[in-house]
């Protein structure tokens, strides 16, 4: 076991920390949040330093590097604002990498090294109105039709909608019912029949692309499926390499709001000393810092376990789930040492709090994994339905 960063990993941490420091992205995070606009800006300068795809296959145009390297990326841009870190997840650890996994040559060969660019961007579409926990209830779907499916549905909270170039939906085939039927294919904007719902506002992640989907006799063809009917296990394993990178956004948000936390309290006086001299401060930071860190070894053992294939559900599960609630805890801690300019906008401290909230439920909620994580401790699957 080895706790140190490679060298490369530590190149990678000077690499974003010297371009946060040079592009201003502290003041981005502050920008982004009040005018709610994506940088979009960042997609191609990203796309040069070889941070988009950098998990993707070399075959095709992709880094080739470890998932931990995407993680450590993730979290350092996190430390500023999730937006600003939102490209390398999504081109490291989102639905592009379940296609490099399962696609298809063709659909690899198609998106791979556009994602790699900055061309193309792919969003994951799962939850719809009335479905959410209870995904294998979905019922969007896909009727077979000559070469093609037609699809019909509607999706909800979809992270990237209206913006993304391509859409990995989760839909029922043929009507088939139950898990058993639901599989996955790849649905391209433009495509005819398929349309979006109108910008979500949320507490937090401000400027993020979030809408429903609508497929309304959408003509997909067949070589756009990424997954038949019947494999819906090996298309939920995928989906804990994107739970690793929502566990890696909780660092990030963690640690900047940790850093931003030691800052003030050195800097704030009270009672003619800085506040860092009082003792409840003083373990205020520490418990900050000790969580963050038990986090990070959960998230990096998932990560480095994996390699370059799929982390381990149980420890992805574990990761993801206390990364939730630790990033909520850590931002309310930060708040609480900066008084009442912890209340305030004119501060970091409370943009952190509200987006940390976002990830307990984003990606599966932390009660639907607790739940995954009591059936792999007691050796038995808990059905829900009974
Ligand atoms: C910021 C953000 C980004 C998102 N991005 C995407 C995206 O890109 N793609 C996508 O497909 N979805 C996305 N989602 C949706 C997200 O995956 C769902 O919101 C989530 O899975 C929960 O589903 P739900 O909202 O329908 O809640 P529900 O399933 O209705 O759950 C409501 C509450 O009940 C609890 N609950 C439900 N069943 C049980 C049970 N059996 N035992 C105990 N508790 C239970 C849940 O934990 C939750 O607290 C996003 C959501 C957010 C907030």
């Amino acid at each position: 076991m080895d706790f140190s960063y490679s060298e490369e990993q530590q190149m990678l941490i000077k690499l974003i920390h010297d371009l946060g420091e040079r592009e201003k992205f502290k003041d981005l995070a502050r920008e982004i949040d009040k005018t709610c606009q994506f940088p979009f800006q960042l997609i191609k300068k990203f796309a040069e330093l070889g941070l988009l795809g950098m998990t993707l296959s070399i075959e095709h145009g992709g880094g080739g590097q470890p998932l931990l390297n995407a993680i450590i990326a993730i979290e350092e841009l996190a430390k500023y604002s999730p937006m600003i870190a939102a490209p390398v997840f999504e081109s490291n650890v989102g639905p592009i990498k379940a296609i490099d996994i399962l696609g298809s040559e063709e659909q690899k060969k198609k998106l791979i090294p556009g994602v790699c660019n900055g061309e193309y961007s792919v969003s994951v579409c799962m939850t719809e109105p009335e479905v959410g926990s209870d995904l294998t209830a979905l019922r969007t779907n896909a009727l077979e039709n000559g070469d093609s499916y037609v699809l019909n549905g509607r999706k909800a909270f979809i992270t990237g909608g209206g913006h993304a170039t391509h859409y990995l939906v989760y839909t029922r085939f043929d009507n088939i019912k139950g898990y058993r039927g639901i599989g996955s294919l790849i649905v391209e904007k433009g495509m005819e029949g398929f349309s979006f719902g109108k910008q979500e506002v949320y507490m937090g992640l401000h400027g993020m692309p979030s809408c429903d989907l609508f497929f309304d006799n959408v003509r997909v063809p067949k070589e756009n499926v990424v997954l038949k009917p019947g494999e819906f296990n090996r298309l939920m394993t995928t989906f804990h390499i994107e739970r690793c990178g929502n566990a890696g956004m909780c660092l990030g948000i963690a640690g900047g709001a940790l850093a931003e936390a030691k800052k003030y309290a050195m800097e704030r006086e009270a009672f003619g000393r800085p506040i860092c001299e009082f003792q409840a401060i003083q373990f205020m930071t520490v418990d900050m810092a000790m969580k963050l860190d038990a986090a990070r070894l959960l998230v990096y053992r998932a990560a480095t376990n994996a390699g370059g294939g799929l982390p381990s559900i149980y420890e992805a599960s574990l990761a993801k789930a206390y990364a939730n609630e630790m990033v909520v805890d850590v931002t309310n801690t930060a708040m609480q040492i900066f008084g009442g300019y912890g209340y305030s906008t004119e501060f970091p401290v409370e943009r952190m709090y509200r987006d940390a909230k976002a990830w307990g439920v984003a990606g599966g909620t932390i009660q639907m994994l607790k739940i995954g994580i009591a059936g792999m401790l007691y050796g038995r699957r808990f059905d829900q339905r009974k």
